[in-house]
């Protein structure tokens, strides 16, 4: 008999989403639908939600390793944000700047499509549209946010975007060491357990069925596409690997991703005086400009929520609910908040987790589907996917249903990503990397001095 695993525990967020978290039956024997999905998070829910949508009929089934929200999807920080793995400037370097604008639109939309969906459908997602802060804090990271808004308005985008000077910023958020900030309005907090718990009810309620604690093994395409599993086959016309980070478990996809753990510190519902000096009444999601990444947003409960990279990359694309919890940058993004806010201690922190994210060689999100091979897939947001899985579920559900849109011609639709270099390179270089945006972010700090863009860890990571 299979133990149930205590899923609450994965993350505040399944915890918090108000139902039991109980697995929906597995599958039990081969079946043959319409369209076979891998993975019950934000991406594969999304393509089966607007396909549902679409075409009532399909017959949809989604095998799912765990639960329903037991990866990224239900453990992340909450941000809904219009922001895209790569920056808008690299984006006009490789697909032009039309192309380049065009997603970034799109991406603004989805901020608001999720939304509507979720209050359309019936989803307490929690969500509220409070807009986005990204802090400058410290001198070396003034020219950063001025040099965005500039990157904004050469792309004709800056209306989305305002400078604010240190009082306006602090006096949204009281944050320490702030000499202002870049806003933008379009960005949410979301529940992230609750969207994605809610998303998967949604998609049974349409027809769709997911199987839970049914792991997909491997999968085959062309003439006869399914998704195996120890327990049966799932046949089906086209299948749909929407697993994100764990792909990279499977030995056909290996080194199309990597796993980077992403790791969150919770504090517990902060008293009235904390908030009277904080401020953050308007609930943005809130960064500033490290290398090695940091995003906070203010739950509804009244906590805040510290996430960054830092966790280090595991030899051979390794994933384990091990890597989950990691003492030393759990620690550090500890100290960072109480550096952040000083009236915050050790003690107010009642929670921390992780989990991993799928980072692709180029950065680039893949929202593809092959006709010859009738395989779909919809990955690589490398920490940036709560509002890009959505938008690539629509992605999908138009190439799969051969409807020409203007969003199967955005730069994802169709983006196959170079592999990733094999191991032991692919580990010498990641930590070498993950090192020196650590020194590199320190250094700035410490010198005032935005990093020069030319050390090796800045070449070497370049995508
Ligand atoms: C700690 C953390 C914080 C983050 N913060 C943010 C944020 O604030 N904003 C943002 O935009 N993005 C954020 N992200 C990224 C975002 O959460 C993900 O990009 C997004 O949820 C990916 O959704 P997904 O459905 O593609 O993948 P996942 O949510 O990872 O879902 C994949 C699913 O596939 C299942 N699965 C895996 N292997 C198999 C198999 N072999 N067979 C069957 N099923 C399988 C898994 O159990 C899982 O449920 C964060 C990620 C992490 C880890």
């Amino acid at each position: 008999m299979q133990v149930t695993k205590n899923y609450a525990a994965y993350s505040y967020w399944l915890e918090s989403c108000g139902d039991d978290l109980a697995p929906r039956p597995a599958l039990d024997g081969s079946v043959h639908v319409d369209i076979a999905i891998l993975g019950a998070g934000y991406s594969g829910l999304w393509t089966a939600y607007y396909l549902l949508k679409r075409n009532p009929s399909l017959k949809i089934a989604i095998a799912e390793k765990e639960i329903a929200g037991f990866g990224a999807s239900g453990r992340n920080g909450g941000w809904c944000s219009a922001g895209f793995p790569l920056g808008l400037g690299e984006l006009g370097r490789r697909y032009g700047s039309s192309a380049a604008r065009d997603l970034q639109l799109a991406m603004i939309d989805a901020v608001d499509e999720v939304g509507l969906v979720a209050e359309d459908e019936g989803i307490d997602a929690e969500y509220e549209k409070g807009g986005a802060l990204r802090f400058a804090r410290g001198k070396h990271q003034v020219p950063l946010i001025e040099r965005s808004l500039e990157t904004y308005r050469a792309f004709g985008l800056d209306e989305h975007y305002q400078l604010l000077d240190a009082g306006e910023a602090n006096r949204r958020v009281n944050v320490q060491g702030s000499l202002g900030a870049i806003f933008t309005p379009h960005c949410a907090t979301i529940h992230p357990g609750k969207l994605a718990r809610g998303l998967a009810r949604v998609v049974e309620r349409l027809g769709g069925t997911i199987y839970e604690r049914t792991p997909v093994t491997s999968y085959s395409e062309g003439s006869s596409p399914a998704l195996h599993t120890p327990s049966g086959d799932i046949r089906a016309k086209t299948i749909v690997l929407a697993g994100e980070s764990y792909l990279s478990q499977l030995k056909q996809l290996d080194r199309q991703l990597i796993p980077i753990y992403s790791l969150i510190v919770l504090t517990r519902p902060l008293t009235d005086e904390q908030w009277n000096e904080i401020g953050w009444t308007g609930r943005e999601c809130v960064s500033s400009n490290r290398l090695t990444v940091d995003y906070l947003s203010r739950t509804t409960d009244g906590r805040i929520l510290f996430g960054g990279r830092g966790a280090p990359y595991h030899f051979g694309s390794g994933i384990s609910d091990d890597y989950d919890r990691h003492g030393p940058t759990h620690r550090v993004l500890r100290d960072a908040a109480m550096e952040w806010f000083p009236s915050l201690s050790q003690s107010d922190f009642s929670h921390a987790w992780g989990g991993p994210l799928g980072v692709p060689r180029d950065w680039m999100p893949t929202m593809s589907y092959n006709p010859v091979s009738e395989v779909a897939t919809a990955r690589g947001y490398t920490g940036q996917g709560v509002s890009t899985a959505n938008l690539a579920g629509r992605v999908l559900a138009d190439l799969i249903t051969g409807v020409a849109s203007p969003l199967t011609s955005l730069p994802p639709a169709g983006h196959q990503s170079p592999n990733w270099e094999p191991e032991p390179l692919r580990y010498l270089g990641v930590r070498y990397v993950q090192r020196s945006y650590a020194n590199l972010d320190e250094k700035a700090s410490a010198s005032g001095k935005p990093p020069s863009g030319t050390s090796l860890g800045e070449r070497l990571s370049r995508h």
